[in-house]
């Protein structure tokens, strides 16, 4: 059966290809479909992951160690117990039969069932164990995943692979940079979580906040991704098929003449000249960097070389990934931004604690400020770096001047110590902030001064300004970065910084957004730093566009309040 399901569109392009679903815990489990005929073979293969998982338990029980807590044995004879009883060992098999599905995915749907049964329980030390079930049920699946389906679809080599995840976080989105998928979609994330900045990145298709899609597509399902209009069709027929392989390969001519522009200069119609930058999160980005005819990097999100790893990077591991940046541009700007850990960027080897509201916690700048040993040997890395090449260094989440000052003294302390140590640097290095939180576009003369440059982070600022997480696919409807409040504090941070003589940019997905190009040249904005994967399509609307003449429209834009008044005048001011 064909249907198709509605997200968020966060990276553009068309994929076809066949579902592959994907799970970082054993909880989350594929599902698909199994013939009559391999029905009895599916609950042979359940009922033997039942009876392993029991011979486990009780190899355990038998062999419990002096040493252990007394709670150890009543543990293991609970999980016993909860295996034995049919609802977990016995109910599945009635799925498997009349669902027709997998093992793991009946034993998935029990699981479901039970735990909501257990929620409704008032007494809370019975209403706890259902963390039992669910320990029980990882230990049946770790077996069966061991033991693979002989109905588990397979796939002709060569065909596209489309990965369909319920989540998945920045540091999942990092190792799926070197595997080949063609595109990914998910339950959760809205535009600009940073797993959708990394799926930009990637300059794959992709949709999010998709909702229950992770449980309705099976593994193996056809699977056609319109990134451009987030829109994912299920099984599609041969006359969808045919029309999207033509929008396809459209796509892909449009984009090969946009290649072409590689060398051409950022100038608009009235000679304006406009510096595109690209924004990376490792070395290995640079290949793309240089292809994209990027003038160099305007946000080097340095947090990724922390992710998927047990321990932090020292200075040296640092130094050598950032002076490999400086170095493979040289003579090019590149704006090092220190470490931006905490909300949607956990990173195992550091802890910024638990807290009800992570966005709003020990973020950024707070976390390095608390933790000014680390602090101080990234920012020695970056300096050391710095005398390779343009280097400029970019504090995120400034909101005080305090925290200017606090970041100035550390950094003054790593200049001394590396002079002491006779290592070089250059003593100028430029330092910058983000302008992210409202509070500091709003009370920019307060810490202006005291900074060489401003990017302007608006992911953030939208997150901040009106409220909404950034990565909740509940409230994505209402990220709206043409939202009249943050369009001022847009344009007003440009006008200061430019009266004050300050280099400004625009460094968050705004900078990279089309439809949103001129707006901002209109604004006064002259720097932009964005994916590479988006500096041809930038550039070229920045050719077609005379700054002067849109100026009037760009102040009437300015002045209205109305939602839909300001989407049909940007739509009047790319079209006109
Ligand atoms: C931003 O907030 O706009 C930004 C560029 O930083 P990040 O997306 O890494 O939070
Ligand atoms: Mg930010």
């Amino acid at each position: 059966m064909s249907y198709t399901i509605h997200g968020i569109a966060v990276s553009n392009g068309i994929a076809i290809g066949r579902a592959h679903l994907f799970s970082h815990t054993s909880i989350e489990v594929t599902h698909y479909s199994i013939n009559e005929d391999q029905i009895e073979q599916e609950i042979e293969r359940f009922k033997d992951a039942i009876h392993e998982a029991r011979s486990e338990l009780e190899t355990l029980q038998s062999n419990i160690p002096e040493n252990a807590p007394t709670e150890f044995s009543a543990f293991l004879q609970l999980h016993l117990m909860i295996l034995n009883d049919g609802t977990l060992s016995n109910e599945p098999i009635g799925l498997i039969k009349h669902q027709q599905c997998n093992a793991e995915w009946a034993l998935r749907l029990q699981m479901d069932q039970l735990i909501e049964q257990f929620q409704l329980i008032e007494d809370p030390y019975l209403r706890e164990r259902q963390a039992d079930v669910v320990q029980v049920v990882e230990r049946i699946l770790k077996v069966l995943l061991g033991k693979k389906s002989a109905a588990m679809p397979t796939w002709d080599q060569g065909e596209e692979i489309i990965l369909v995840a319920h989540d998945l976080g920045p540091a999942d989105m990092l190792v799926f940079k070197n595997q080949a998928f063609q595109a990914f979609i998910t339950d959760m994330g809205g535009a600009t979580s940073h797993t959708a900045i990394l799926a930009r990145g990637l300059s794959i298709p992709s949709v999010v906040a998709l909702h229950h899609a992770w449980h309705i597509i099976k593994e193996g399902e056809l699977l056609i991704i319109d990134g451009t209009c987030g829109v994912v069709i299920v099984n599609p027929d041969e006359t969808v098929l045919t029309e999207y392989r033509v929008k396809q390969e459209q796509w892909n001519e449009q984009k090969k003449k946009l290649k072409k522009l590689r060398l051409t200069p950022a100038k608009s119609l009235d000679n304006q000249d406009i510096l595109l930058l690209a924004n990376i999160e490792s070395p290995q980005d640079m290949d793309t960097v240089k292809k994209s005819g990027a003038l160099g990097v305007g946000l080097y999100r340095t947090e990724f070389l922390f992710m998927n790893r047990t321990s932090a990077p020292g200075e040296e591991e640092q130094f050598k990934a950032y002076r490999k940046v400086v170095e493979s541009i040289k003579g090019q700007p590149v704006i090092i931004r220190t470490l931006d850990i905490g909300a949607d960027k956990p990173i195992e080897s550091l802890s910024t604690g638990h807290t009800l509201n992570p966005a709003l916690g020990l973020r950024a700048v707070r976390y390095c400020l608390s933790e000014p040993h680390l602090f101080k040997i990234q920012l020695r890395a970056i300096l050391r770096a710095s005398q390779f090449g343009d280097v400029h260094c970019l504090i995120p989440m400034i909101s005080s001047n305090h925290e200017i000052k606090q970041t100035m003294a550390i950094i003054n302390q790593a200049k001394k110590e590396l002079s002491e140590e006779g290592i070089a640097f250059n003593p100028h290095l430029p330092i910058g902030a983000m302008i992210e939180v409202p509070a500091a576009a709003l009370a920019l003369p307060l810490i202006l001064d005291q900074l060489d440059f401003i990017s302007i982070g608006t992911n953030d600022l939208i997150q901040y300004t009106l409220a909404i997480d950034r990565s909740d696919d509940s409230v994505a409807h209402l990220y709206n970065p043409v939202h009249p409040a943050i369009l001022t504090l847009i344009a007003n941070t440009i006008n200061y910084a430019h009266r004050n003589n300050k280099p400004v940019a625009v460094c968050g997905e705004m900078a990279g957004d089309p439809q949103l190009t001129r707006l901002l040249l209109g604004m006064g904005l002259r720097e932009f730093s964005m994916h590479p994967a988006h500096i041809p399509e930038v550039k070229q609307i920045i050719l077609n566009t005379d700054i002067e003449n849109i100026r009037k429209l760009t102040k009437k834009i300015l002045k209205t309040y109305d939602f839909q008044r300001i989407n049909e005048l940007i739509n009047q001011l790319n079209h006109g």
